[in-house]
């Protein structure tokens, strides 16, 4: 099974308590397939400028990750500039200098259109829908998006949600798109806009799924599923945290064969294993030094702290 996801690939610049970083990769599609990688086959649909170096595409290619779909633009990569220093759980942007992604319109190329899975990352929801209407075949469809598209173009992320059978949204993010104040009247509320499952991330208090009765093609409304965070002395940057959660989860959900209530258990674990790796350093550093032992035994970890 394979995952295509298409999303920014980027530099960024970050400010955090732990210090500061200029132009480090990044993008919620760089850490999602680094994330995803330890599960599954990935392929990355983007855009990069002369700045991305072969040791930039490198960090994805020793995990793996196909990047034939990432497109190369005269200019500069995306590059996105932010700070945490007033609250680790919020991500605070400075600067967003879109740069080739400004012009970009996603191709798929050849074959990548038999992927079973897409992931819409974080991005223009003109492009999300744009990619999802160049796939039709796919089994399950994902997706994430930010405060920056619900507030100021709200009109074009609805058709988007329609088309998810999971969303994955921050808290406050999932309050704004609702209208709600109160967390599960919110969750419920974006569940009404269109995906059939929505996942909503506290950031280090961990992540709740809320279901409907389309979940599982079973008409059955099942109770919202909780997990924890793995708790860490120190996050020296959160950014990418949501990417790799997201990575996690649905790199673990396409490397099982039938959807199930327990599979997407599993699979919010090894988003909450994924999530706290990425934020014990800054950029992808973490991601790409994390093994699979290491991995499987954050997750017995969480288990262990999980359940009475
Ligand atoms: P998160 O997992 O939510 O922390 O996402 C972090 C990534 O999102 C960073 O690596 C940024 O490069 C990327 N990003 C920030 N703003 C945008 C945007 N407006 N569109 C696409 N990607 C973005």
């Amino acid at each position: 099974m394979s995952i295509l996801v298409v999303g920014s690939v980027a530099f960024d610049s970050l400010e955090t308590p732990s210090g500061k970083r200029e132009r480090v990769l990044g993008g919620a599609a760089t850490h999602f397939a680094l994330a995803a990688s330890f599960f599954t086959d990935v392929r990355v649909v983007g855009v990069v400028g002369e700045d991305f170096l072969p040791e930039h595409e490198r960090v994805l290619t020793v995990k793996g990750v196909d990047t034939k779909g990432i497109e190369r633009a005269p200019g500069k990569s995306f590059h996105w500039t932010g700070s945490y220093l007033t609250d680790l759980n919020a991500a605070h942007t400075l600067a967003t200098d879109l740069n080739v992604f400004a012009e970009f319109s996603p191709k798929i190329p050849e074959g990548y259109e038999e992927s079973d899975f897409l992931f819409l990352a974080n991005i223009d929801p003109v492009l999300q829908l744009q990619v999802r209407k160049q796939m039709p075949k796919v089994k399950m469809v994902a997706g994430d998006t930010m405060n920056y598209w619900i507030g100021a173009h709200r009109e074009k992320l609805l058709p988007v949600l329609q088309e998810l059978d999971v969303l994955l949204i921050n808290d406050n993010e999932a309050r704004m798109l609702s209208g709600e104040t109160n967390g599960v009247k919110a969750a419920e509320g974006v569940l009404k806009l269109g995906p059939k499952t929505v996942i909503v991330k506290y950031g280090e208090h961990g992540s709740a799924a809320y279901f409907s009765d389309r979940s599982f093609g079973d008409g059955v409304k099942r109770r919202p599923f909780r997990t924890h965070t793995v708790p860490l002395q120190e996050v020296v940057d959160p950014t990418g945290a949501g990417d790799s959660f997201a990575g996690g989860f649905y790199g673990y959900v396409a490397s099982q064969k039938v959807l199930t209530p327990e599979v997407f258990r599993t699979a919010m674990f090894y988003g909450s294993v994924m999530g706290s790796f990425a934020v014990e350093a800054f950029g992808t550093e973490k991601l790409q030094q994390t093994t699979r032992k290491d991995v499987d035994e954050r997750f017995a970890l969480l288990r262990e702290i999980s359940h009475l």
